[in-house]
């Protein structure tokens, strides 16, 4: 049996950045990959916002993750030449009643380390976005966003510079705990058999699946998988906004806001559609609810303007009546399994957490 001293399940964002600081480790690392190349699943189904860490749970992973890997996003972004825009976000009040709620969400934000938080009033607000309704506003100055696939092409780069290989259509279908680390069996058109010392789990929507095939494994230690679906509406008039526009969040969800692409192109979304399968279809019927939300903060949104986008599904650990779940990432102190590393539920903010989740994850496999 051939043998590769660290195996990587996934080629998204996440276990792109996990290879690349393996690599750079000095280790042996191949990564496998079922779909035809990097970056095909979550992570090119999302809003590509560097989010600052407003709202996660203090102390939570979530949280320091987010707030030290948009850190180092920001960084690696500038260094690699990444495209990427330091746009910042307004959250916006529209009525008195939601006004009273951003005071706590400062605070919130500034207990989780985000930088530069601003409160504005109406006035304020619409000197930097005169389109904007809103009677109060709370300007997140370290939101940004980012060209998600030249970063994950830069990941790669990285990576495979230090020497890690990629092995796509070459899904994990199997694998054995042994005495020195596991035993991997590979689908695919060319199976194969391989040994290694740590396998890291990133295969995102599928990681629950890739950590019940592996023989060994305590199932207790398996989260639920629940799919979450968010759908985004595109907008045929040009959105007159430079900053990312959300409104105060509700519960379950951060409602419908507005972010923008690298050419400012506007998107609406996402919503939150629980479902039982994989499915990216976007029913055009959800822009009914769309426009009454987007009115609320920008009234001259044009009828008819909205259009199917496209979706992305988050990975949940926890069901809908849980509003919220932390990422899950385990090693063999918490499941007992030498050698292996499980990601569970790395939804949003999994992007701006990425190399902050590669630098845990060296961490635990030192450990
Ligand atoms: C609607 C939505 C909006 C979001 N917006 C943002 C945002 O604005 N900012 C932000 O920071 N984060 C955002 N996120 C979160 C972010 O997109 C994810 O956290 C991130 O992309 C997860 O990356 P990943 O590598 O873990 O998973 P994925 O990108 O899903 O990659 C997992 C890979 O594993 C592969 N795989 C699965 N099973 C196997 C197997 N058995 N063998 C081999 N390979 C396998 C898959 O093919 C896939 O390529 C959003 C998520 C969603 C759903």
């Amino acid at each position: 049996m051939d043998s590769v001293e660290c195996v990587v399940v996934g080629a998204g964002v996440v276990g792109l950045a996990i290879a690349r600081r393996l690599a750079q480790s000095g280790r042996e690392v191949v990564v496998l990959e079922a779909a035809e190349g990097i970056g095909t699943g979550t992570s090119s189904r999302n809003s590509e916002v560097i989010h600052a860490g407003i709202y996660y749970p203090a102390g939570s992973l979530m949280a320091r993750m987010c707030v030290s890997g948009r850190r180092a996003l920001y960084g690696y972004c500038r260094d690699h030449g990444i495209p990427h825009r330091n746009s910042g976000k307004l959250i916006v009040a529209t009525t008195p009643d939601e006004a009273g709620k951003l005071q706590a969400i400062q605070a919130h934000a500034e207990a989780n380390g985000v930088e530069g938080m601003q409160m504005l009033n109406g006035d304020a607000a619409r000197t930097l976005e005169p389109a904007l309704n809103c009677v109060a506003a709370l300007l997140s100055p370290t939101t940004g966003i980012i060209d998600s696939h030249a970063y994950m092409l830069a990941l790669q780069g990285d990576a495979e510079h230090h020497g890690a290989a990629f092995a796509f259509h070459t899904p994990l279908a199997r694998a054995k705990a042994v005495s020195d680390g596991l035993e991997i069996e590979t689908g695919g058109d060319t199976p194969m058999t391989l040994a290694c010392k740590l396998l890291v789990n990133a295969a995102g929507l599928g990681a629950t699946a890739v950590a019940r095939s592996i023989e060994g494994m305590p199932v207790e230690r398996i989260p639920p998988a629940y799919l979450a679906k968010g759908n985004y509406f595109s907008c045929s008039a040009r959105a007159p906004f430079t900053r990312l526009i959300y409104p105060v969040p509700e519960p379950g969800g951060l409602g419908v806001h507005l972010t923008l692409d690298l050419a400012g192109q506007a998107r609406f979304g996402p919503d939150v559609e629980w479902i039982d399968e994989e499915d990216y279809t976007v029913d055009p019927a959800r822009a009914a609810r769309f426009y009454p939300a987007i009115r609320r903060y920008w009234p001259g949104l044009p009828d008819g303007a909205l259009m199917p986008a496209y979706s992305g599904i988050r990975p949940k650990i926890v069901p809908p009546a849980v509003a919220k779940q932390d990422f899950v990432i385990e090693g063999p102190r918490d499941h007992g399994v030498s050698g292996l590393i499980n990601l569970f539920g790395i939804e949003s903010p999994g992007l701006t957490s990425s190399l902050a989740l590669a630098d845990h994850v060296i961490t635990l496999a030192n450990a």
